[in-house]
């Protein structure tokens, strides 16, 4: 269940103008006295990217404060997250990540944190479905015909991914059990470079987020096979799921949680928490992310507790589809 956004007229540019100019002397008082950054485990132009630095800048308008993006890539996301990790407990540094968060223990045998216990939970942010696409001039011309091209294809087909652990790399892992043909999959350092490779057709492939993806699919130079959420998507009406296609069950949406290092105080945590509620409640500043298909978790998601009892839930679902894949990343 998703809360539904009311249509605004607001642009992106406008949030930008609204947050230079709409700082509140409210909170200048204590906490936060100085910018804050949001650690991004994946590349800048990636759709992780995007969505910390769009709900940056409208949050700093409640903060007080700056909301300074810094990109930490590489290692599918462990590297962010260990790095957080470690970072002092001073209510300066939180993390953005996503599934990843809940894939890494399977994924890596050796990983320096433990996601269930050595952070602060602050709240889930937005979810985004996937679109599995393809090169513009890939042969099949709808997914029927793409499962024909896989089992004759076979590994000859490329499918890119954002880095070992990143979602679209989980998707192709389903994709390959799914449709029960090898695939040839490519690891790059996030969707932005994934992205140009596919628009550069040196890969044929990539299952990404329609935050990134759906400018590409309107302007019609990749190709559409489905959505990879278990229902129709608002932002793509008439694209069949890929459940509906053949693949029974298969959904994969990439979700977000923030957290902060082990130790946070209360305060910071919750004025970040408030300020990240504000702005997912702000219509203008989430318009064109939900236009962009992103969907807005109920209220119950957003909060401390919300993340932690996901996060569990989404490490018992992923750990067994990894072990069967029989991928470590390390
Ligand atoms: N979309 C990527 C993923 O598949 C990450 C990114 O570049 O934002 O996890």
């Amino acid at each position: 269940m998703y809360r539904i956004m009311k249509k605004t007229i607001f642009t992106v540019a406008g949030i930008v103008l609204a947050a230079t100019t709409a700082t509140g002397p409210a909170m200048a008082q204590g906490y936060p006295t100085k910018p804050i950054t949001l650690v991004v485990p994946y590349s800048a132009g990636g759709p992780t990217d995007v969505l910390a630095r769009m709900l940056g800048v409208v949050m700093a308008r409640s903060l007080g404060q700056s909301v300074v993006v810094e990109n930490k890539t590489g290692a599918g996301g462990t590297l962010a997250a260990a790095y957080t990790a470690r970072a002092a407990p001073d209510g300066y540094t939180f993390l953005i990540h996503h599934n990843g968060m809940a894939t890494a223990p399977a994924l890596y045998r050796r990983l320096s944190y433990k996601p269930l216990a050595d952070f602060e939970y602050v709240s889930q942010v937005l979810d985004v479905p996937m679109t599995l696409i393809g090169r513009k001039d890939l042969p099949p011309k709808n997914f029927k015909e793409l499962l024909v091209h896989l089992k004759s294809h076979g590994d000859k087909i490329n499918l890119a991914h954002a880095g070992l652990g990143a979602v679209s790399h989980l998707c192709s892992m389903l994709l390959r059990q799914a449709v029960g043909t090898e695939l040839t999959t490519v690891p790059y350092q996030g969707t932005g470079p994934a992205l140009n490779a596919l628009l550069a057709g040196q890969v044929d492939l990539l299952c990404d987020q329609t935050t990134a993806t759906i400018p590409y699919i309107k302007a019609q130079s990749v190709k559409l096979y489905g959505v990879t959420s278990s229902t129709r998507l608002k932002a793509l009406p008439d694209t069949p799921t890929l459940s509906e296609q053949g693949l029974a069950g298969f959904n994969v949406v990439v979700w977000h949680g923030i957290y902060a290092p082990k130790g946070t105080p209360k305060e910071a945590l919750e004025k970040f928490g408030a300020a990240l509620k504000l702005a997912l409640n702000d219509p203008s500043a989430t318009q064109r992310l939900t236009d962009l298909g992103a969907l807005i978790p109920d209220d119950d998601k957003l909060s401390p507790a919300g993340l932690q009892t996901w996060l569990q839930q989404e490490t018992q679902r992923y750990t067994p589809v990894i072990k069967t894949a029989g991928q470590f990343a390390d």
